[in-house]
């Protein structure tokens, strides 16, 4: 279990032209104290659980206060209210000193909004630039104190094109992160990136680019064995109202996953004549509003769920009346 707690742009002292979190989370930052009382009303037997303090630079806070927070995860820790905490940060705000100050209050994980390794995607979004060299520096400390490391990268922002796009993952793979999350850009309302969309300096993806952009980073990142922590951001009242433009969908992991498994099943387009999947893959495989099966002319095909398959895979009877196991990657 997670217990996540928003500090919305506390330790944010740069001005990415994408970023409302306080859109994002729309709650204030609690103090200590409140995250010490919030814990305790989630996890009054102490199940296994992390904390993780998220929608900031939390490395980057003032540092009384980031001892303090730090200080209360340590008192949880201690109580076994909590295994340990995890944070997001910029990767410019990781340093020796500020490592050892996570250290004393339990760090297991640090989440990194890298968004694009392209220097100039970087300064076109209004972040502190940060080359490959630091970002292995960055990594490599994370691991070397056995900590998990989270890549953050979001497709669309300014100035990215596919090339840039597909440098940022070679470049991710390249850190051999544990796991990445996948937030296309968003244009939300009074954030720099919704003067430049008026202006027209700015176009986002559209959703379908989006999509597709995903699915490649997601196999690519699958095949190294890089775990997909989250695709889009998590859907709420207050993010929806603020929204201007961009490949915003509710559901858009599934998306992502459904054009996945379209990919692994056309190669079959022809020739399969029945399916049979564990039931937790008839959305994937059948696709948002059956795009899949239209895609592959298979509105008519036998499908059959069957819950002694695995989740990770689909089973194809084929025109030569052989069954194959086509396996999934995720
Ligand atoms: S993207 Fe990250 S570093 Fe930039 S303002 Fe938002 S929370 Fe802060």
């Amino acid at each position: 279990m997670i217990i996540p707690v928003f500090l919305p742009m506390q330790g944010c002292s740069s001005s990415c032209v994408f970023c409302d979190q306080h859109a994002i989370t729309a709650t204030p930052a609690p103090s200590p104290i409140d995250v010490e009382t919030l814990v305790k009303s989630r996890n009054p037997d102490g199940q296994p659980a992390q904390l993780a303090f998220y929608g900031g630079s939390f490395t980057a806070l003032p540092r009384m206060r980031l001892k303090e927070y730090v200080d209360t995860a340590r008192r949880l820790r201690s109580e076994g209210l909590i295994t340990g905490f995890r944070c997001s940060t910029r990767p410019d705000a990781i340093h020796h000193e500020v490592l050892d100050i996570l250290q004393q209050g339990g760090c297991e994980a640090i989440e990194l909004g890298v968004q694009s390794t392209d220097i100039r995607v970087q300064q076109q979004s209004g972040r502190i630039p940060t080359d490959m060299d630091q970002l292995h520096r960055v990594v490599a400390a994370l691991h070397q104190r056995s900590w998990q490391s989270v890549i953050q990268l979001m497709p669309g922002l300014p100035g990215e094109d596919q090339a840039s796009f597909l440098r940022t993952i070679t470049d991710t793979i390249a850190l051999s992160p544990h796991g990445v999350r996948l937030y296309p850009t968003l244009v939300l309302r009074g954030t720099t990136l919704h003067t430049m969309y008026e202006s027209g300096h700015y176009t986002p993806l559209d959703l379908e680019q989006a999509i597709q952009m995903c699915s490649r980073a997601v196999s690519r990142f699958r095949e190294r064995g890089i775990h997909i922590v989250r695709m889009g951001l998590q859907d709420g009242d207050s993010l929806r109202e603020t929204i201007v433009a961009g490949p915003w969908h509710p559901a858009f992991g599934e998306l992502v996953e459904s054009r996945l498994c379209l990919q692994a099943l056309l190669p079959y387009r022809e020739s399969a004549v029945a399916l049979r999947a564990h039931p937790r893959l008839r959305s994937k495989i059948a696709g948002h509003k059956r795009q899949n099966l239209t895609a592959l002319q298979w509105q008519a095909l036998p499908f059959e769920m069957d819950e002694q398959l695995g989740i990770k895979e689909v089973s194809l009877l084929l025109d030569s009346g052989q069954w194959i196991s086509l396996p999934l990657n995720w």
